[in-house]
């Protein structure tokens, strides 16, 4: 038996947050845990602040790197004693800097920032952290040892997104990595980053960590998959926006996954089709609060259960694209056409509604916008709407549940909303709104649905 572990930023982003980690790992020690670790909190983000500045020719990026070293070097003195052991890491830490200011040099020198270097400079903050951990868990006499996820995680070459190859991969944990786990160590493995069959180093994607322990989880095979973070499990609604939020003591993949992709942070999207795969039960805990249950996320939503509302997501930075033709009522393949151009672009697109004469859909990610709107505009009006926010009420049954759409928009009836998708699946109904409704529209809907004397989460805990 073996379990993966992973921890977030938060879990590591201090030498005591580290410490809390150390004292999970103890704890677990006899299941053989595999433990994959983010950046330290933040520092993903400023890394790649810092590659835009240089970019940019601008100061901002030798801040960056004093910032990253400074953060580093002060949780290893923290939780490494003095000796060969801490002497070593410092070197370590003065190596991976030179290679990151090296990294920004060339791109202030070249005035380009492709995305296979993004992926080298965005993976430095797992490249630090890992190391860190292992050395600062072994003061804490767990038998750890830095293991680096790139001689294992073999990937394409989609850098800013890699997919793993999972054969390769296999081929590699079974050669590397499994030794060291029946030997009793334990392996600290940085998450996100991975590597080209030519070991040009990739990443994951954002948030990817989560996944880095699903594909290694799915894998191995693990019997568990433990996503420890700053959060008492998947709750009713992002508890940073909603002071009600309450846990969800179980979810069913299928829900997990409309959650993640719908904005809730707390779970990377991809992270469940590893372990579904596989059968894999994936836990989210906290590590701040080991003793509570957290969620389980596991099986398919019971066959007939009474529909009802899960949770709430929302996620900001949406575009909204209106393309409208009136000429061409009645006309076929306008629709396939205007997908055509997103589908060219490379530009994912969340929700549609279409009517006789027009499309709207929503996007995350507008890089493109420009070049799509030129296209589109050979197609019929185009009109654009920034700064807007998706929600999503998730849940189970909704098809059949009568009256729920009425109740949501019933109880949205003062927040103006720009468009709606209901019935594309049966565990979702989401909608769009401007940014600045967002909190509101998700608050009004958390006390309508989730504050109420019966709570369905509550419900589905004692079921
Ligand atoms: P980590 O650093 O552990 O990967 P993340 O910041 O990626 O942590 O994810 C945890 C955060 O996700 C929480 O702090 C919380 O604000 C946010 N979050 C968003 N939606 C939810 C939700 N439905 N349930 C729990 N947390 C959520
Ligand atoms: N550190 C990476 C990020 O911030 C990956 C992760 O934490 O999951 O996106
Ligand atoms: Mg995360």
């Amino acid at each position: 038996m073996t379990i993966v572990m992973k921890f977030g930023g938060t879990s590591v982003g201090s030498a005591e947050r580290i410490r809390a980690v150390g004292d999970r790992v103890r704890e677990r020690k006899d299941r053989r845990p595999v433990v994959v670790v983010s950046a330290l909190s933040g520092i993903t983000d400023l890394l790649i602040r810092g590659a835009h500045a240089a970019l940019a020719r601008d100061e901002a990026a030798d801040a960056a790197l004093q910032e990253v070293r400074e953060r580093h070097d002060g949780v290893l003195r923290a939780l490494v004693p003095e000796g060969p052991a801490r002497d070593r890491l410092l070197v370590h830490l003065d190596e991976e800097i030179n290679e990151l200011r090296t990294l920004y040099t060339g791109v202030r020198y070249l005035g380009e920032l492709t995305p296979r270097s993004l992926d080298a400079i965005s993976g430095m903050g797992e490249r630090l952290s890992f190391e860190i951990v292992a050395e600062a868990l072994q003061a804490q006499g767990v038998p750890a040892c830095a293991f680096d996820a790139r001689q294992v995680l073999i990937t394409d070459e989609g850098f800013g997104r890699a997919l793993p190859l999972m054969e390769q991969s296999r081929e590699r944990v079974e050669r590397l990595l499994k030794p060291l786990i029946d030997q009793g160590r334990v392996p600290i493995v940085p998450g996100f980053i991975g590597a080209t069959q030519d070991g040009i180093t990739t990443t994951l994607g954002r948030g990817g960590s989560d996944w880095s322990a699903a594909i290694l989880g799915a894998l191995l095979p693990a019997d568990e998959i433990q996503i420890w973070t700053d959060v008492d499990g998947i709750m009713t609604v992002d508890p940073r926006a909603v002071p009600g939020a309450r846990v969800i003591p179980e979810v069913a993949f299928e829900e997990a996954a409309e959650l993640a992709y719908f904005g809730a942070k707390v779970l990377h999207p991809a992270t469940i089709k590893p372990a579904i795969e596989k059968g894999i039960p994936v836990f989210i805990l906290n590590s701040l609060n080991p003793t509570a249950p957290g969620t389980r996320i596991a099986g398919r939503v019971p066959e007939g259960v009474a529909g009802e509302p899960r949770a709430i997501a929302f996620k900001k930075g949406i575009t909204v694209v209106l393309i409208s033709q009136p000429r061409m009522l009645m006309a076929h393949g306008f629709v396939a056409r205007v997908f055509e151009v997103f589908d060219r672009h490379r530009t994912p697109v969340d929700l549609i509604a279409t009517s006789e004469v027009s499309v709207s859909l929503t996007i995350d990610d507008a890089a493109r916008l420009p070049a799509i709107q030129a296209d589109l505009g050979n197609l019929g009006e185009v009109r654009v709407l920034s700064q807007m926010a998706i929600v999503s009420v998730v849940g189970r049954g909704f098809i059949r549940q009568p009256g729920l759409a009425g109740r949501i928009f019933q109880t949205l009836q003062d927040v103006n909303v720009v468009m709606i998708s209901f019935g594309a699946s049966d565990v979702n109904v989401s909608f769009v709104v401007s940014a600045a409704d967002a909190e509101k529209a998700v608050r009004l809907l958390h006390r309508e649905f989730f504050e109420g004397a019966q709570q369905p989460a509550e419900r589905s805990a004692r079921a």
